[in-house]
């Protein structure tokens, strides 16, 4: 398998691998991205430890700065997908938005304008539009993911600067989205940073329950096997880094504009504020112990 393949293209698509509980856990999508793209080791040792000899060589302006204290004790750096991966402006979500009120016309036989507010309603109370169906009218949760996610992403683009930047992270690199992750890899694919990534904790690991519910994040602890102290996490959605914050983890809110983004939001779960996630990730001075 060639790492430009897509991964449907090599049978990895949905469903493969299914479990005898039909809840899917075991599908090869859950799989880290390494092991699905079939792509080289990482560049780090058993212990998490980064060989900096396989690193990209750091322009002479890194060299000389030290990471300032808050985040030299990270080793994991967990990003949300949609929005922050990929800027708003693509409004690849615009497509998903369009699926779902489709859905929900042909489900509750309304026109476009109930079913957009049922749909936001649900998206605001819930979590997910998605958790609003499961409760209040029995949606078979896969029903709504593999519908609502059957977009184009001919929007993204491979961001070579996104690439550099998450290349010099030290420490393992995860995705914690309330999309699937078939989906999750088709984006990374398209953004030309899959490899880049050590795992998905997608909305099918969580048993469909989505952020900024917590137990999503605790099962996300778990099925990641991070340690909520040495992590990372980057939401364009204020209201997402709360649970994680609570946990002990370090929160960056990335204040780009997306729908919902100052929504609940608090200021006091917001360690560090960004607005674009390739200039956070440029001005971070990396590789820290070096001076
Ligand atoms: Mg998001």
């Amino acid at each position: 398998m060639r790492l430009t393949d897509p991964p449907c293209a090599a049978g990895m698509g949905r469903g493969t691998v299914r479990k005898a509980d039909g809840r899917g856990a075991g599908d090869v999508a859950h799989w880290p991205l390494r092991q699905r793209f079939a792509l080289p080791p990482p560049h780090r040792y058993a212990t998490g430890r980064i060989d900096h000899c396989n690193l990209p060589p750091c322009p002479p302006a890194f060299m000389r700065r030290r990471m300032p204290a808050p985040l030299d004790h990270i080793d994991s750096w967990i990003f949300d997908l949609d929005n922050t991966l990929y800027a708003p402006s693509a409004r690849l979500f615009d497509l998903i938005d369009e699926r779902m009120g489709a859905f929900i016309m042909r489900l509750l036989n309304v026109d476009a304008a109930e079913a957009r507010r049922v749909q936001k309603q649900y998206f605001h109370d819930h979590g997910t539009t998605m958790a609003g169906l499961m409760r209040h009218h029995g949606v078979h949760p896969e029903d709504f993911l593999v519908d609502v996610h059957d977009i184009a992403l001919d929007r993204l683009s491979v961001d070579a600067r996104l690439r550099a930047g998450l290349e010099r992270l030290p420490g393992r690199k995860l995705i914690f989205t309330n999309a699937d992750a078939d989906y999750a890899g088709r984006v990374l694919h398209a953004r030309g940073i899959a490899d880049l990534f050590d795992g998905i904790c997608d909305i099918r690991v969580t048993r469909y329950t989505p952020k900024p519910d917590p137990e999503a994040y605790a099962m996300m602890i778990t099925h990641l096997g991070i340690d909520p102290a040495k992590s990372v996490f980057v939401e364009d959605m204020a209201r997402n880094l709360t649970p994680a914050k609570a946990l002990g983890m370090t929160t960056v809110w990335l204040d780009n504009g997306s729908e919902s983004g100052h929504r609940d939001h608090l200021p006091e779960h917001v360690d560090f504020h960004a607005t674009d996630i390739a200039d956070w990730l440029d001005n971070l001075p990396l590789p820290w112990g070096i001076s």
